[in-house]
C-alpha cells in the first residue's frame, strides 16, 4: 500500500479538503501512474452531491486523468516506465460478458467499475483522480499520443469519449447537419469533434454569450434557444441533435428539429425524469436515444483522432485548493470549458 495525498469530499455535499488515501500495491498487471492532471466534471459535483443516489464517502472524484507511468507490475505489456497515459470513467469490468468482449466494457452487463464512488472486485472502494497517484489494472489504462499537452488531453477521458461515441455511432460526418446542445465542457468537445469528422455543425446554447467561441471552435451556425423563433426557423433541419445539457428540457420542442430518421441523443443526465409526447417520435420515424462514455479501445481512438487533428480541450488550469469554487462556478455555468486541477498543487 502507498499514501498518497489527495481531495475528498468527506460526506455528500461537504466541501472537497485535503487528505490522504491508501492505493493498493502494484499487482501483476497494475500501472502505478503518478497523475499530473485531473479534470473537473460535471458529474463528480453531481455525485459529490448525491444527485444521482447514495455515494461512497470520502469521495475523491476524478475520471479525467492524465499522468505518467511510473511502476508495472511484472505481467504488463502495454505501458513502461515513463509512458504518458490516461484514465477515464472505469477501472474494471467481468471481461466476460458479450458488451466486454465487443469492447463495450462501458455497458459491462455485470456493471464495469467506476473511477471512483464504486467498489473494486477487492471489495475495497475505489477513489479517482484529484491525487497524486493511482494504480490501475493496465487494461483500463490509454495513451495519451505525444503532441497532446497532458492538461488539455485530461478532459477527454470524459468530456472528449462521451462526445465522440455517439457522434461516430450515429455517423456525424461530410453530408450530415449536426447540433451540439449545450456549450459547455462537453459541448465544447462535441463542437471541436463533429466539425473534425467533417459534419456541418450547429451549436444550440441558452444565450449567444459563447457565440464567438462556438464558432472558433468549428461551428457553422450558433442558435439561442432562449428565442422562440430559433425553433421556427431550424424545424426538421438535424439529423443528429447531441444533447449535452444534464438540466429538465423541452425534448417535444428539440425533436421538432429534426429530419424524418433523425436521432436526439443524449449524453447529459438530468437528476429528475422528463416527460414526452410519444408523437414527436412517431411523426417522422425519429429516434430517442442515449449513449455513455464508450469502450477503453475507442477511448485510444479518440485520443489518437484529436492528437491528429491537434486539439485537446480548451481548459482553465487551477490549484487544488480551488476546487470547491470551481465547483461554485461549474454550477454557474462559468467555466471556459473545463477546469483542470494541477495535481502538484495537492
Ligand atoms: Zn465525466
Ligand atoms: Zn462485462
Amino acid at each position: 500500500m502507498t499514501t498518497v495525498a489527495a481531495y475528498a469530499a468527506p460526506a455528500a455535499k461537504a466541501p472537497l479538503e485535503r487528505t490522504t488515501i491508501e492505493r493498493r500495491a502494484v499487482r501483476e498487471f497494475d500501472v502505478l501512474i503518478d497523475i499530473r492532471f485531473a479534470g473537473i466534471c460535471h458529474s463528480d459535483i453531481h455525485q459529490v452531491h448525491e444527485g444521482w443516489g447514495e455515494a461512497i464517502f470520502p469521495m475523491v472524484p476524478g475520471h479525467e486523468i492524465a499522468g505518467i507511468v511510473s511502476e508495472v507490475g511484472p505481467g504488463v505489456t502495454k505501458f513502461q516506465v515513463g509512458d504518458r497515459v490516461g484514465v477515464g470513467c472505469m477501472v474494471d469490468s467481468c471481461r466476460e460478458c458479450d458488451n466486454c468482449k465487443a469492447g463495450l466494457e462501458q455497458y459491462c452487463t455485470g456493471g464495469n467499475v467506476g473511477t471512483y464512488n464504486a467498489v473494486g472486485k477487492d471489495g475495497e472502494p475505489t477513489y479517482g483522480g484529484y491525487a497524486e497517484k493511482i494504480v490501475v489494472d493496465e487494461n483500463f489504462v490509454v495513451t495519451i499520443p505525444e503532441g497532446l499537452a497532458l492538461d488539455e488531453a485530461a478532459p477527454l477521458l470524459c468530456a472528449g469519449i462521451t462526445t465522440y461515441s455517439p457522434l461516430k455511432h450515429w455517423n456525424a460526418g461530410p453530408g450530415k447537419k449536426v447540433a451540439i446542445l449545450g456549450m459547455g465542457g462537453l459541448g465544447h468537445m462535441g463542437v471541436k469533434i463533429a466539425h473534425a469528422l467533417g459534419a456541418e455543425v450547429t451549436v444550440l446554447s441558452q444565450s449567444l454569450r459563447k457565440q464567438d467561441d462556438g464558432l472558433k471552435l468549428g461551428a457553422d451556425h450558433y442558435y439561442a434557444t432562449s428565442d422562440e423563433a430559433t425553433f421556427k426557423e431550424l424545424a426538421g433541419t438535424f439529423d443528429l441533435i447531441l444533447s449535452t445539457v444534464s438540466a429538465p428540457l423541452n425534448l417535444d420542442a428539440y425533436l421538432s428539429l429534426l429530419k424524418t430518421d433523425g436521432a436526439f441523443v443524449n449524453v447529459g443526465a438530468p437528476e429528475e425524469p422528463v416527460a414526452l409526447n410519444l408523437f414527436s417520435v412517431i411523426g417522422g420515424r425519429k429516434t430517442l436515444a442515449g449513449s455513455g462514455i464508450g469502450g477503453i479501445q475507442e477511448t485510444q481512438e479518440m485520443l489518437d483522432f484529436c492528437a491528429e487533428h491537434g486539439f485537446g480541450a480548451e481548459i482553465e488550469l487551477i490549484r487544488a485548493d480551488e476546487i470547491n469554487e470551481a465547483y461554485e462556478r461549474v454550477l454557474a455555468s462559468d467555466v471556459r470549458y473545463r477546469f483542470v486541477i494541477d495535481t502538484a498543487t495537492i
